[in-house]
């Protein structure tokens, strides 16, 4: 099944800190794709905007280089890369300083088209470049600035960031990114739940025993190791990623698919959640295996502080206090060198009310799972009989539907989270976008938590790298009398 491409309007995208690990990575190769597939103009123009001096050709080399490292299959068939260079400048640019503004205001000089400004940098400077924006004529309204994570790294910060940026942009013009929201699955996970009508109805605490949402990582920190260890899983995973997976989940149905109306769902279920309390977390730091250490070092080898008490994995379990969700826990874990990378929710639905079957024949519950990553797609579990004559036993089978089989090999899993959503910046569609007050919203709701770890000087239970976590993280769902799902590559 070949997708549709709707060519978005011509635009000029200005990417600042367009030479970092982030622009090189994604968001360079991901315009290279846009434009191999047809939905980037020629009329396009992109401009990396960063400290380094160099010229545009330099640049241009650059980001070939960055295509041919990052840019995937699509990339490597695709024979438009000189027309794509074209569209390409640079402007050697201080986020603090004078150098290079004069430049890029002569550059951005009135045409009337969509204006992007990509904050590719570290979020001690969006104040600044909004700040220079602004001054440099360039905060109009036709202008768009897109920020990435971390943003803020409490309730404090993240309300001081957006009366920075609202001072010079109002909020309809602020694109503030969390790739989770632009992966395949998380969208589809909009058209199941609203686009059918078989699970709606049964969406709810009377048909769903619990929901449960993992992120593994089988990396550790790797060289993020000292801003990973003033952030922690809490910080970087579950105040953004896992939070805005359980608002898609829990969320109302909006009253139609447009961005406030999705954004206000997503706002309630935040608000609605349960302040949690220190024995339903679980907190984790992962510790090297014997024989492993120089490949595989542990946590606080690689962050170089023996004393760190900083957590590389969490579970939790919280609850949702409104009429939809009262009575079922939703569990979330995720973490740092375990043993498979896989992002999944799952639905786990109550026991039929009365097994009509023997005993023997086995009791079995309807999961549908929802994996983000790898193998993106959606299976439903259903109960069968297991064929033979073996009298009436009963099994599980999956309803499958990985996109890649569904969808044949231009499905979706080919568009990256981050070339969807510039596409979406560029078409001036927000839904993907988290608004200001959901993200103080998350906040206010991780802030006590993690203050209170403070106050208790919580040291992370240490976890074998490659293994699922510690073994507090299994208790605490059985004690439930439930079980983790199996973190499966
Ligand atoms: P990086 O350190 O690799 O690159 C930083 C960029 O900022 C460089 O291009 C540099 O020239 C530019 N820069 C630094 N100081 C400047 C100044 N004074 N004026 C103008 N430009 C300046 O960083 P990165 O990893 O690309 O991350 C960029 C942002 O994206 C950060 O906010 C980071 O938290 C976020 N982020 C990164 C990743 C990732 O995978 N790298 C993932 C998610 C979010």
């Amino acid at each position: 099944m070949v997708s549709r491409v709707i060519p978005v309007d011509p635009f000029d995208l200005v990417i600042f800190g367009g030479t970092g690990d982030l622009a090189r990575r994604k968001i360079l190769p991901g315009l290279f794709r846009r434009f191999c597939a047809g939905q980037m103009p020629d009329a396009a123009r992109i401009i990396g905007a960063a400290r380094s001096d160099m010229d545009t050709d330099a640049y241009r080399q650059m980001v070939s280089d960055a295509i041919d490292e990052f840019g995937g299959d699509l990339a490597k068939e695709c024979d438009a890369r000189d027309a794509f260079l074209k569209l390409i400048g640079y402007i050697a640019i201080d986020a603090r300083g004078e150098t290079g503004w004069a430049d890029l205001q002569e550059a951005m000089k009135g045409k009337g088209r969509v204006e992007a400004y990509y904050f590719s940098v570290s979020p001690a400077l969006f104040g600044d470049l909004a700040e220079r924006l602004q001054q440099w004529g360039m905060a109009d309204e036709d202008a768009r600035i897109v920020v990435e994570k971390p943003f803020g790294r409490d309730l404090e910060t993240a309300r001081d960031l957006n009366a920075t940026l609202a001072a010079y942009f109002d909020e309809h013009q602020i694109y503030r990114i969390d790739h989770y929201l632009g992966k395949e699955t998380v969208q589809n996970l909009m058209a199941v739940r609203f686009g059918n009508m078989l699970f709606e109805p049964l969406w709810n605490s009377q048909y769903v025993d619990h929901i449960q949402i993992t992120v593994a990582e089988t990396v550790g920190v790797g060289g993020r190791g000292e801003y990973y260890d003033k952030s922690g899983a809490m910080r970087d995973m579950v105040q953004n990623h896992l939070m805005q997976l359980l608002c898609l989940i829990a969320m109302e149905p909006p009253a139609r698919f447009d961005p406030d109306a999705v954004r206000d769902e997503k706002l309630k279920v935040i608000r609605a959640l349960d302040p949690v309390e220190s024995y339903e977390i679980v907190r984790g730091q992962y510790q090297a295996v014997p024989m492993e250490e120089s490949e595989h070092p542990g946590y606080r080898t690689a962050v170089g502080d023996a004393k760190s008490r900083t957590e590389s994995f969490l579970a939790l379990k919280t609850h949702i206090s409104n009429w939809r969700w009262a009575g079922t826990p939703f569990y979330l874990r995720t973490g740092k060198r375990m043993s498979a990378r896989s992002s999944e929710i799952t639905v786990v639905f109550k026991d039929t009310p009365h097994s009509i079957f023997a005993e023997d024949a086995g009791r079995h519950r309807n999961v549908l799972s929802i994996r983000l990553q790898p193998n993106e797609g959606i299976t439903l579990g259903v109960t069968i009989k297991e064929p033979g004559p073996g009298g009436m036993r009963l099994i599980d089978v999956p309803l499958d539907m990985t996109f890649a089989d569904a969808l044949g090999e231009d499905g979706a899993d080919h568009v990256d989270a981050y070339e969807r959503l510039i596409m979406d910046v560029i078409r001036g569609n927000q839904t993907l976008f988290m608004r200001g007050d959901e993200v103080e919203a998350a906040w206010a709701w991780t802030d006590p938590i993690i203050e209170g770890w403070e106050l208790r000087h919580d040291v992370p239970k240490p976890y074998d790298s490659g293994s699922d976590g510690p073994t507090d993280a299994f208790e605490l769902m059985r004690r439930d009398g439930r079980d983790w799902r199996e973190v499966s590559p």
